[in-house]
């Protein structure tokens, strides 16, 4: 795991039985991503603590988040709101490390439903044997963190673009992509006739 800078020894003994699987996946995504900048990681043991360091106003649901080149994580105790059973601390850390790999590698910003899906599949916190019948015709480019349904169907349907094309396919070329709404592959468009085919499959 290089590139990596960890200001807590706290953080790195509580991941430490994941130690492996974290690091498999960070030399992953810096090869695949092409990503090879410093990253700093801090961890808070409260949200007070994180606040006070984070310039923004935090809502009381978060686990971690990310910058160009840094990532913040909180406690898992002081985690609140909805837990997937899946979440670890591992996985918030290898979440938050696709985000900042997105933002350094990609010619445009990355839309918000694929920068939460891909970084919910890569880090193991979405899982496959999920049903996908949970596909509904979905607003991606306008709905965001607000709505109950966001991170699951960005999930959902970053896996069944996974599934057609490949995720090396997917990541070229959205790295590449300037017009991801209008895109022919995770374009507004796109998205609901694959749906559709997707659902009328199913029947
Ligand atoms: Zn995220």
């Amino acid at each position: 795991m290089e590139n990596i800078r960890f200001y807590n020894t706290r953080f790195l003994s509580l991941i430490y039985e994941e130690y492996e699987f974290v690091s498999k996946k960070i030399d992953k995504i810096q090869e695949t991503f092409s990503f090879f900048k410093t990253v700093s990681v801090y961890y808070y043991e409260t949200l007070e603590e994180m606040q006070k360091k984070i310039p923004i106003k935090l809502p009381d649901w978060i686990k971690g988040l990310s910058t160009a080149d840094e990532i913040h994580i909180l406690n898992p105790s002081e985690w609140k709101g909805f837990v997937e059973k899946e979440d670890s601390l591992a996985k918030i850390f290898v979440h938050e490390y696709v985000h900042v790999a997105i933002f350094n590698s990609f010619h445009s910003q990355c839309p918000c439903w694929l920068n939460e899906g891909l970084a919910q599949i890569i880090s193991e916190q979405f899982k496959k044997q999920k049903s996908r019948i949970a596909l509904i015709p979905y607003d991606y480019y306008k709905k965001g963190y607000d709505d109950d349904e966001f991170y699951y169907q960005s999930a959902l349907v970053t896996f069944l673009l996974i599934e057609e094309v490949g995720i090396d396919n997917l990541l070229k070329h959205c790295m590449k992509c300037y017009d991801f709404e209008n895109d022919e592959v995770v374009g507004t468009g796109a998205l609901q006739k694959k749906i559709c085919l997707y659902l009328e499959k199913l029947e």
